[in-house]
């Protein structure tokens, strides 16, 4: 690999902490980018993927930390730049639990919505969609959210091992089409499979895009 190009996940992160409500969010330093998405969607397994890390963000979802934005950064980044890449990784608290009751929801749209419109350092929100299942009714309002805020983000299909790998284009040209109108939505959709490692590579590519690291892939 050429001096130029560093790995972007090629080392180890760390958990650093979780965010209940905007004062405790860490100061506004490298770029973040967020992910979001239903309960069960596959969202710890992808974080843990992405960076080749088993138990990365499994430690946030222990119990009481469900409702946090779980910040993860380079281990050893000091703000200094150096061998690692200055960004860093927000979990986003999972939605849509069934039996979520209504206050639950209410305080996790009113941290989510703050966090979205106040940050300048956030450049995109990855919204991973159970390949199984689609779009539904509570990814559509996370997305409107999402339009609201004005916070640039794009759709991630999980678990594509789970379907034919034929009905793998077909989905994603009927997601892309889904969301054609939405203003804030990035149009072209991704594939993933964090069993299989499918699509890893081009969402790692897409992240080093999204937080402007062109030497870092
Ligand atoms: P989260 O609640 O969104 O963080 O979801 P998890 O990452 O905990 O995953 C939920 C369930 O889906 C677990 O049983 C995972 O093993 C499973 N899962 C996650 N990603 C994949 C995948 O790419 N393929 C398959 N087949 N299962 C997956």
């Amino acid at each position: 690999m050429p001096e130029t190009e560093k790995p972007l996940f090629g080392h180890p992160w760390i958990f650093i902490r979780g965010v209940p409500s905007l004062t405790f969010l860490p100061p506004e330093g490298p770029s973040e980018v967020a992910f979001a998405g239903r309960s069960n969607v596959g969202k710890s397994s992808l974080i843990n993927a992405l960076v080749g890390q088993k138990g990365l963000a499994r430690t946030s979802n222990t119990p009481g930390r469900t409702q946090e934005l779980n910040y993860f950064v380079p281990d050893g980044y000091s703000g200094e730049g150096g061998d690692l890449p200055p960004m860093a990784i927000v979990d986003m608290p999972g939605y849509g639990y069934a039996q979520a009751p209504k206050e639950q929801v209410d305080k996790w749209t009113k941290l989510v919505f703050d966090y979205l419109r106040g940050r300048a350092t956030l450049k995109r929100v990855y919204v991973l969609i159970d390949s199984r299942h689609g779009i539904k009714k509570n990814d559509e309002d996370v997305l409107t959210l999402l339009d609201k805020a004005a916070v640039s983000y794009q759709l991630v299909l999980t678990k594509t091992d789970k379907i034919k790998a034929p009905a793998v284009p077909k989905l994603l040209a009927e997601t892309a089409e889904k969301i054609r109108k939405r203003p804030a939505a990035y149009p072209a959709v991704l594939s993933t499979s964090s069993e299989k490692g499918d699509g890893l590579d081009d969402l790692r590519q897409a992240i080093a895009q999204t937080v402007g690291i062109a030497n870092w892939k």
